[in-house]
């Protein structure tokens, strides 16, 4: 999707250093950090939101990828964050898993 500013990153059309990468997942520094450590963890291929059904596979797949780029950022204690629709804070639309680390974390999540 041309407008889709993952869709961009992830295919290099706007240079942004990895911190993980396979031939179907990319994850990157969020540009707002929300911890120390701050990664988002997105499908190649546009996928609006978890709602989104399709490939399953690919849910198990982000999963593993969040582990990995967790691991490529020193972080072994993370919190990982799927906000899905504008009320649980979605505001891009481009499904994204986050990954938070290097603090204390509270709970419940605001
Ligand atoms: P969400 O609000 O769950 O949709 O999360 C979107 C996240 O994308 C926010 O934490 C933003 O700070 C982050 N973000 C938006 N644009 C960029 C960008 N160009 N590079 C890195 N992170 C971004």
């Amino acid at each position: 999707m041309g407008s889709c500013i993952f869709c961009q990153i992830a295919s290099g059309a706007i240079a942004t250093p990895l911190v993980y990468e396979d031939a179907d997942i990319v994850a990157f520094r969020d540009i707002q950090p929300q911890a120390p450590v701050h990664l988002l963890v997105v499908p190649r291929r546009h996928i609006a939101s978890l709602n989104e059904p399709g490939d399953e596979a690919l849910l198990g797949r982000l999963l593993q990828a969040a582990r990995l780029a967790a691991a490529a950022a020193g972080l072994r204690q993370y919190r990982v964050v799927v906000n899905t629709g504008a009320e649980a804070g979605q505001s891009v639309l481009h499904l994204h898993l986050h990954v938070l680390g290097g603090r204390a974390m509270a709970w419940p999540p605001g």
